[in-house]
């Protein structure tokens, strides 16, 4: 599914509650460089049309102040978090930090409670933009669905980070941080997709030691992917998982 719009919702999520999206791709198009097997935009399409850009900073509060607007603020208290995810992963929006700086002002003018959060494949978190967006973020929640090189190209496909600068990346700016899993395999054995295995999990949890981070996010699908083999990992499954990441100390929440 591809977002047509900006400001999208808000939605019930899973993990956020009542979450105001905030696309920063273009509508109907998905920018990223993950191509993850699981994607709800579906697979990559190629480069973007030369005529499709991305939203400008002002585009940006137009959109926010149009829904502040057209919304009963009894509506807007119940905005648990405005959430940047959308049609591709939010950070390659070269104005991101700016963007996070104004989204805070439009928090505080018009939902103070809210959070904000960042859903991102944690390949940019070590760039100045994002970390000076940092501050502007409650719910920095960073990807990491795999402990090995071969299922992180198997599962999220990545065009430009390789798997020891991914992880290097996540210990050297994940502390206390939130990391968000989503566990899977395929019934196909040719994809050879699964980071349930023995060997994976414990890998996954080796580097989630070096991380540190304040809670982990551990999900199975929740709706179509564009690989048709995906299988989803039911809750009771995913709490045995759940627990031999608390049985390191880890804050783990299912979903
Ligand atoms: S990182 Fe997110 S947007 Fe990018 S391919 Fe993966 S799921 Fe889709």
């Amino acid at each position: 599914m591809l977002f047509n719009d900006i400001v999208f919702g808000p939605i019930h999520s899973r993990r956020l509650g009542t979450s105001l999206g905030i696309n920063l791709m273009p509508a109907k198009y998905k920018v990223c460089n993950f191509n993850c097997c699981y994607c709800e935009c579906g697979f990559n399409q190629g480069d973007l049309p030369k005529n499709v850009s991305l939203p400008s900073i002002n585009q940006i509060v137009t959109a926010l102040e149009k829904f502040a607007e057209k919304t009963p603020p009894e509506q807007l208290k119940k905005i648990n978090s405005i959430t940047f995810s959308g049609n591709g992963e939010p950070t390659l929006h070269p104005d991101f930090a700016e963007i996070a700086h104004m989204v805070s002002l439009f928090r505080f003018q018009y939902i103070p409670l809210a959070k904000i959060s960042l859903l991102t494949n944690a390949t940019r978190v070590g760039r100045e933009e994002v970390q000076n967006a940092k501050r502007h973020l409650d719910n920095l929640i960073l990807k990491l669905d795999s402990g090995t090189a071969e299922q992180y190209k198997k599962i999220n496909d990545p065009a430009v980070c390789n798997f020891d600068k991914m992880v290097n990346n996540l210990i050297r700016f994940g502390q206390g941080s939130i990391i968000q899993t989503l566990l899977l395999r395929s019934t196909n054995p040719e994809d050879g997709i699964d980071n349930t295995t023995t060997e994976e999990f414990a890998a996954y949890m080796k580097i989630l030691r070096q991380i540190k981070p304040k809670q982990i996010m551990l999900y199975g699908i929740d709706r179509e992917t564009p690989n048709v083999n995906l299988v989803k990992i039911e809750h009771e499954e995913l709490e045995n998982y759940a627990n031999r990441l608390r049985f390191i100390d880890m804050k783990v929440e299912v979903y």
